[in-house]
């Protein structure tokens, strides 16, 4: 149903300029929303109510905040191949996203893209900064977890840096690097991860790594970095300082739309891919704010077909600088992610979902 041929032939991920790119991608979301209306009673019940969706600019966004409460999906319950969750604490704080074998194929398709754009073709030796049984305890499986195992395709020997106590295990770490010394390096792992159990660590102690020539791929938000004042230029110093590291990548992501990622560029932007799109809205008023204003964070992306993930009201708070003129290079719009917006200011409350619309 959903024909992604014209993206997939652009040479690389953020090949469409802003007129094309408007044209396209409104007709692919626009084909989605009637998709969803026609085979998600549930969407269409919620994008009928002007209280429970997001509405700007005569669209409908769905608060991401409802696939925590509602099973939203807009395929048969036997064409379900994955069923995707967040983390999170309690089960009521856990997205369930529906997969079919299509949409499926196309969030691996564009990871892809995407991911080889920044670390080439080939797969790299690849050094993951966390411990092995976080992909190993089917008990605890995490968001983690999924994340490492779905980045662990991009590279080969694959090494974790920490034990299970969560200490770097150091000979471990210098025979990766000996043995792929000269050659680059693919490392990923969660944010505050790299940066409590490895940058931190290796820096109180004194310890330097010979990473010069790697790239690192980091994602899964800035808050608790924030909040112990640890900024982005912060990290990417740090990653210098310790392990030679020049070329960071953060990427902004959900599992409400996996694949379509935001990855940083070369200027410390996040640059939105053809797949994609980010508009800011001011959470009050539900209007689009100009670039350089900072509010609510909207995305797009052209994947989601087996769920209405289409078109989404995050609860992240973020600015847009433009549109295909970041120094970088790339096209797309590129904007950075402040946080998340105080749980006070989130528009409605999920009591008054239910109570709107029932199931
Ligand atoms: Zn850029």
């Amino acid at each position: 149903m959903n024909n992604l041929d014209f993206f997939y032939q652009q040479p690389s991920p953020y090949s469409l300029g802003a007129a094309e790119k408007q044209q396209v991608l409104h007709s692919h979301l626009a084909a989605l929303d009637a998709h969803h209306q026609q085979h998600c009673e549930l969407y269409r019940r919620i994008a009928s109510s002007q209280t429970a969706a997001g509405w700007f600019d005569q669209q409908v966004f769905l608060p991401v905040r409802l696939f925590k409460e509602y099973e939203l999906k807009s395929v048969a319950q036997q064409d379900v191949f994955k069923v995707l969750t967040s983390s999170g604490t309690t089960s009521q704080q856990v997205s369930r996203i529906a997969l079919d074998r299509e949409t499926a194929a196309h969030q691996s398709k564009v990871l892809v893209k995407i991911m080889q754009h920044y670390l080439g073709v080939q797969r790299l030796p690849m050094l993951i900064i966390d411990h092995p049984s976080v992909v190993k305890d089917r008990l605890s499986f995490s968001a983690r977890g999924a994340g490492i195992l779905g980045l662990s395709t991009f590279g080969r020997d694959h090494t974790y840096a920490l034990d299970d106590d969560m200490q770097i295990n150091l000979e471990r770490v210098q025979a990766f690097i000996a043995k792929h010394q000269g050659k680059p390096v693919f490392i990923f792992g969660f944010t505050f991860m790299v940066w409590q159990y490895f940058f931190q660590v290796l820096q109180q102690s004194g310890q330097q790594l010979d990473l010069a020539g790697s790239v690192l791929v980091h994602s899964g938000g800035w808050k608790k970095l924030i909040d112990i004042a640890v900024d982005n230029s912060v990290f990417k110093q740090v990653a210098f300082a310790t392990c030679g590291i020049q070329r960071v990548h953060n990427f902004y992501g959900m599992v409400e739309q996996v694949g379509s990622i935001f990855v940083e560029c070369s200027h410390g932007y996040l640059h939105a891919p053809d797949y994609a799109d980010i508009d800011i809205v001011d959470a009050r008023t539900m209007q689009k704010l100009p670039d350089g204003q900072q509010g609510l964070i909207a995305v797009s992306s052209v994947l989601p077909s087996s769920y209405p993930g289409h078109r989404l009201l995050t609860e992240d708070l973020g600015t847009v600088f433009g549109e295909d003129n970041c120094p970088c290079g790339l096209n797309g719009k590129y904007f950075h992610v402040h946080g998340r917006l105080p749980k006070a200011e989130v528009r409605g409350c999920s009591d008054t979902h239910a109570a709107e619309v029932k199931p």
